[in-house]
């Protein structure tokens, strides 16, 4: 096995020992990424260099006390909506083709300090907007299951890239499903988590009431590090929450018998329309699993659930025309060349009109409409009451049990260009996973199965900050499978 196949908490053991160095594993990386990259493209930005040089510079000041640091030596991607100081950070956009960051996230401050090397920036719709990595402007990123499809969105680039070895880990981002559909549709697992938790300080905002920081990896367990590393309490972030430090992979044990598994009928039993019969069995196969290892489960119902998709593109489309306002060539972004005689006006919608990509510009004019007088409270404060009733379905959800399970996507990866011109098919893609990020609680996505090939994923919710609780059954999944074990077939 070479280094880059292995999983974080695997390299830690031969790292400790000394039987591997930290450059070895950089090194094992950028060979998968020089042999693969060019057709998965889930990387925007590689910092080979750099990389090599903090990896010796780890391995020179290598010694026992730097075991506090949980992922001392490893490497990672990061999604490219995530700051990182001196390093182009594009959101894969034309508007910030050329953007270099004067300062880190705080995320990216964390995993620096705590000895991780970052290899390089990762591939992602644009602005974050899109459940397929297609409308990234640096192309699209390929599934490693199978190249003709996506590798799910938006965070398309770090999941594709762990699961083809070519990092060991990484950071997505989620505001309605960007970590855990990447995830589903690469079999690999990603975490979303409550909402305060980890520092959004330097990520690029989309949706900034909706969105979190969160990992993308080969396991559980690695899953638990990564989570450990990025959480904590952040001055520099007016929703951070100063919570407890907690070492996560405490939770990582095999007994789930405490655990009550609430079902809700509107995943599972009432189906979604669309949702694929696999996707389906398979969900109902590790709810049965999680049963015979311990746990129990009842069937349940969260009514609002309904509305989750319209709330959340009225939402997530309100705040983006705000955010992205920034973005005029002026003060930030794409300019365009020849402006003699043009107005400022005209030279600031060009700007925009050319750096933006179609999606991009569609949701700010649907969330400037939403925001517009007359309209405001029909659509926006509308949708705001209706995130309330969202929130509290879950609320008394978790009065009746720990966890709630169902599926990521509703279906299978799809082909690169079936939805992509069609926007409405597009954003049903994230039914299973946008209330989620409107009531604020956190959820992970692990593999569950497959068919004809192709990844399902396990889609597990928590309440407010149990991310122990959802690690504890996954994990528990996990070590009774062996989905997570298998591999897509590249050379
Ligand atoms: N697919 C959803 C959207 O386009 C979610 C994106 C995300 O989580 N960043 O808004």
């Amino acid at each position: 096995m070479r280094l880059n196949e292995y999983t974080a908490h695997e390299l830690l053991i031969k790292l400790k020992s000394q039987e591997i160095s930290a450059e070895a594993i950089v090194l094992a990386c950028f060979e998968q990424i020089e042999n693969l990259d060019k057709d998965l493209n889930a990387f925007i930005t590689l910092t080979k260099d750099t990389s090599l040089d903090k990896a010796k510079e780890l391995d020179k000041t290598f010694s026992k006390d730097q075991w506090g640091k949980p992922l001392f030596g490893i490497p990672l991607g990061i999604k490219d909506t995530i700051s990182t100081k001196g390093i182009r950070t594009t959101c894969g956009s034309k508007m910030l083709e050329d953007y270099i960051p004067p300062y880190d996230a705080t995320v990216v401050e964390f995993i620096k300090t705590f000895g991780m090397v970052p290899l390089g920036k990762m591939n992602m719709d644009e602005f974050a907007m899109g459940s397929s990595t297609e409308s990234s402007y640096f192309g699209p990123t390929l599934n490693p299951w199978s190249l003709d499809r996506v590798p799910g969105g938006s965070s398309g680039g770090s999941a594709a890239a762990v699961a083809a070895d070519e990092t060991i880990m990484a950071l997505g981002t989620d505001t309605g499903g960007s970590i855990r559909c990447p995830a589903s549709f690469c079999s690999v697992v990603g975490l979303k988590p409550t909402y305060g938790l980890v520092s959004r300080y330097g990520l690029i905002a989309y949706a900034n009431s909706l969105e979190q920081i969160g990992p993308i990896t080969k396991d559980v367990y690695d899953a638990a590090l990564l989570l450990t590393t990025i959480a904590g309490y952040d001055p520099k972030d007016s929703t951070s929450v100063d919570t407890l430090e907690e070492d996560y992979t405490k939770y990582l044990q095999d007994d789930i018998s405490s655990i009550k598994i609430g079902v809700p009928q509107e995943f599972l039993s009432e189906g979604i329309e669309g949702t694929d019969e696999s996707v389906i069995k398979s969900v109902w196969a590790a709810i049965h699993k999680l049963e015979d290892l311990g746990a129990s489960y009842i069937e349940l119902t969260l009514p609002s659930l309904k509305y989750s998709l319209p709330t959340y593109y009225v939402i997530a489309m309100s705040e983006a025309s705000s955010n992205l306002a920034r973005y005029d060539g002026v003060r930030y972004g794409y300019r365009i060349e020849k402006e003699k005689d043009k107005s400022m006006d005209q030279s600031f919608s060009e700007s925009r009109r050319i750096g933006f990509g179609a999606e991009v510009r569609r949701r700010i004019m649907l969330g400037t409409y939403a925001l517009s007088a007359g309209y405001y409270d029909m659509y926006y404060l509308k949708a705001l009451k209706v995130r309330t009733l969202i929130k509290n379905d879950f609320e008394r959800a978790f009065k009746e049990s720990d966890v709630l399970i169902g599926p990521t996507m509703p279906y299978l990866p799809f082909k690169i260009g079936e939805k992509i011109d069609d926007p409405l098919a597009m954003y049903l893609a994230d039914i299973y996973t946008v209330s989620i990020n409107i009531a604020g609680v956190p959820a992970i996505s692990i593999p569950c199965g497959f068919k004809n090939g192709l990844p399902i994923g396990l889609q597990i919710i928590g309440d407010f900050f149990k991310e122990g609780q959802i690690l504890q059954v996954a994990y528990s999944f996990e070590q009774n499978t062996a989905y997570h074990k298998q591999k897509p077939e590249l050379s």
